[in-house]
């Protein structure tokens, strides 16, 4: 059998888009972060699949890139936010985990800027 997959439902998807503050889909995907409330409801489904990855990725493999303790400390706070983030969402509390989100954006900014995002 073969598995036709057209890009068009695709594309459909990644355009998907928070009416109220215009985060989309891809925005979401390129930096796990989400900007209102609505965000949550639109997109509920890829946020769980986003979850669920996140929670296989947090285990450390040892493998770690020679990086400096500001960067490690920077990870560690990003990752720790992530979570309690996470678990805000999961307990429903909107206004934490945008709190958080926007902490977390911060963190994203300077992590980029280092190169290790
Ligand atoms: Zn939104």
């Amino acid at each position: 059998m073969y598995q036709e997959t057209a890009g068009s439902g695709g594309e459909a998807r990644m355009n998907k888009k928070c009416g109220k503050c215009g985060t989309t889909l891809e925005q979401f995907y390129h930096t796990s972060l989400l900007g209102c409330e609505n965000c949550y409801r639109v997109f509920a489904a890829e946020l769980e699949a986003v979850l669920l990855k996140l929670h296989g990725k947090t285990v450390h493999t040892g493998k770690t890139p020679k990086i400096g303790d500001i960067e490690r400390q920077l990870l560690f706070e990003y990752e720790t936010l992530l979570e309690e983030k996470e678990s805000a969402m999961l307990r429903g509390e909107f206004d934490e985990a945008n709190a958080l989100g926007g902490q977390i954006r911060q963190l994203y900014l300077e992590l980029s800027r280092r190169g290790l995002k």
